[in-house]
């Protein structure tokens, strides 16, 4: 088993769109970057990369690449998922914290959740997606930014205890 650790901040701005985990939230202002921003998928994808010792999200999709360009983060994602696969990892579990003034979380959270669970490859039980404001101080708590941290941890596909339990299920 390995664990990885994975985080990402995106500044807000009026009039883009707020994509958090492949979800796009109804807000006034947005996340920008050179993809469609999703820093929870960015930060899960970057704890996979880690866990599997495989770098990060930066050397395998440079924001100077056009083809990233507007990228719908939930494919970044799966093509991570696909990569450490091909590599002989599979997920066990992920642990999120969206760290975001406004808007609040907590309705969107399941939705979140699932998304995750789905790009994932497991069972939402395997998945927890956590909300904080900023307590109003700091860039993320005046609003200016929205960040997101991930735990994740993997399994070597072919492990004795992914054998053993793959006979009960
Ligand atoms: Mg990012």
């Amino acid at each position: 088993m390995r664990i990885g650790i994975g985080h990402d901040t995106h500044r807000m701005e009026e009039g883009r769109p707020l994509i958090l985990g492949g979800l796009r939230i109804e807000h006034p202002r947005g996340l920008v970057g050179h993809s469609d921003a999703d820093v929870v998928c960015h930060a899960v994808a970057d704890a996979l990369l880690g866990a599997a010792g495989m770098g990060d999200i930066g050397e395998h999709y440079p924001d100077t690449d056009p083809r990233w360009k507007g990228l719908d983060s939930t494919r970044l994602l799966a093509e991570v998922v696909d990569r450490i696969g091909q590599a002989g990892w599979r997920v066990v579990n992920c642990d999120v914290i969206v760290h975001a003034q406004e808007p609040k979380l907590g309705p969107h959270k399941p939705i979140i959740r699932a998304n995750l669970a789905r790009l994932l490859g497991v069972g939402e039980d395997l998945v927890n997606v956590k909300a904080k404001t900023g307590e109003r101080v700091g860039p993320i708590g005046r609003g200016e930014a929205i960040a997101c941290e991930a735990v994740t941890l993997i399994e070597a596909a072919a492990s004795p205890a992914a054998r053993d339990r793959s006979e009960f299920v």
